[in-house]
């Protein structure tokens, strides 16, 4: 509840802190009535009692009916979606200040270096960051649910105002189980069918720990590297407001202390020749940094995780846990690219970690080829399925999916610089070569990839798991495991 200020002509009622409806209403009512934005109290709950209740409410001025509604471009209905989510109070003023200067100035939402617009932008990238942290940090704990069965219940402290904005993220990818997200001022719940938002909460509704906990901790402890162990990024990434919501967390100090002596261990590796790479090649990756706004700021592998996590070139990151990159030593002189992460590695936040990586470790260790020696990644950086159920099934990329996660693929390429990269199916070959290309063909020969690095194409193994009957997948394991030693008498002689 807000205290109305000296000088209100109008106050504006909203039911809760991110209520976006109750704001387009409000507003639109305000500006044809001819309002201005610093005549109106924005309060959250029904107007302070008291000495200026006086004022009168924006919900008794007349609803525009729909030809006399000023006019916005979607730009702005989705720039005020996430303004009116921070926790600035002047947030509602902000948004209706934009909207009612729209109406002579159409093209205003371009001139980043107005103030409004400068001031907009900020608070939308601070509720997107916001958001990305809630997604990333909420953790369920299991309970028993009052209807019976069980239910996952999370405590969360937002920055701002993003649960509504969030839930239906939670509501994709926990479609299965039932659950409930609870905040100070918000709660999301979830039965299975329906997702329901209601008022804040208290953290002693919320459980304190479960078996689950262990878990997590095990998995932290298992994903640590301590040789990319930056601290002040890995703070600014897992802010210390989220450690005390985290099993995980306990473990963090411990693993930052003893992370010096053990990447001091670590550091043994021999320097490589670069990869070969054409002048046109370097010029495309240049121009795409330049658009993405990365030009010279990416420096590691740690960096670009850094850069990619946020990533929306797409539609995939909406349903997706999170963005894989790939994983392996930065010198490595052997890259395999597969298609996409799967249920697992979504999961993980770690490439061929399912059943088709587990097959893929097995056709290593036949040909002599260490894991830990080789770079794996894959084309596109978030997991595409569809929900059935409690299932999320695997869908194959689309073609203006894997060039739009091509950067990445090139950016990992370019601080790697492997010697040979390797397309494991059709979709890492297009996304290598730039156009289709066909496996029975292309595969079992060292070839050139377009930017002028050496290149091999064979089956991803996943198809191996495909295949009906026990002698065709031996056959084809067989072929495969030939492939790989193809390879490794190509990087190692
Ligand atoms: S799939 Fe690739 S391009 Fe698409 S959002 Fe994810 S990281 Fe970005």
């Amino acid at each position: 509840m807000t205290a109305l200020a000296i000088g209100v002509r109008y106050s504006a009622e909203l039911e809760h802190a991110a209520d976006f409806r109750g704001f387009r209403d409000g507003v639109r009512r305000l500006w044809l009535a001819g309002v201005a934005p610093r005549d109106v109290a924005w309060t959250v709950g029904p107007p302070a009692q008291g000495l200026f209740e006086a004022a009168p409410s924006a919900s008794s001025l007349r609803a525009p009916r729909p030809e006399e509604a000023p006019r916005v471009p979607k730009a702005f209905v989705d720039l005020s979606r996430l303004v009116i989510c921070h926790k600035a109070p002047d947030r509602f003023a902000l948004a209706h200040r934009i909207l009612v200067r729209l109406q002579d100035e159409p093209t205003l939402l371009k001139v980043a270096t107005d103030p409004d617009i400068a001031r907009a932008e900020m608070m939308a990238k601070n509720v997107r960051r916001c958001s990305h942290k809630m997604k990333a940090f909420v953790r369920f704990r299991s309970t028993a649910d009052p209807d019976g069965g069980e239910r996952f219940v999370a405590w969360f402290e937002p920055e701002h105002h993003t649960l509504d904005l969030t839930a239906g993220f939670f509501e994709r990818r926990f479609a299965g189980m039932r659950w409930s997200i609870l905040t100070p001022d918000r709660s999301a719940h979830w039965d299975g069918a329906q997702l329901t938002m209601a008022g804040g909460a208290s953290k002693d509704l919320a459980p304190d720990g479960d078996i689950n906990e262990d878990l997590w901790r095990t998995y932290f402890g298992a994903i640590f590297n301590p040789a990319r162990l930056k601290v002040q990024t890995m703070q600014s990434e897992m802010p210390k407001r989220y450690w005390k919501n985290m099993p995980e967390a306990a473990l963090i100090q411990p693993l930052i202390r003893s992370a010096t002596q053990t990447t001091g261990d670590m550091i043994a590796a021999e320097p490589r020749a670069p990869a070969r790479s054409t002048r046109v090649a370097r010029e495309r990756l240049a121009e795409e940094r330049a658009v993405a706004g990365l030009s010279g700021s990416i420096a590691s592998l740690e960096d670009l995780a850094a850069a990619a996590r946020h990533c929306e070139r797409c539609p995939l990151h909406g349903p997706a846990t999170q963005t894989v990159l790939g994983e392996g030593p930065r010198d490595a002189p052997l890259m395999f690219v597969g298609e996409q992460p799967g249920d697992q590695e979504d999961i993980a936040g770690r490439p061929f970690v399912g059943p088709a990586g587990q097959l893929f470790d097995d056709a290593l260790e036949a040909a002599g080829i260490a894991r830990d020696k080789i770079f794996v990644t894959n084309a596109v950086k978030h997991f595409k399925f569809e929900p059935r159920g409690k299932r999320r099934i695997h869908q194959k990329p689309g073609l203006s999916e894997i060039d739009h996660c091509r950067f990445w693929l090139q950016e990992e390429r370019r601080l790697v610089r492997p010697q040979l990269t390797v397309a494991l199916g059709a979709t890492a070959a297009r996304s290598l070569s730039g156009k289709a290309v066909t496996i029975s063909k292309a595969r079992g020969r060292v070839m050139d990839w377009p930017d002028g690095g050496a290149g091999f194409v064979t089956v991803h193994p996943s198809y191996l798991l495909r295949l009906p009957g026990a002698e065709a997948r031996d056959n084809e394991m067989r072929r495969f495991i030939d492939d790989l030693n193809v390879i490794k008498e190509a990087v190692w002689g």
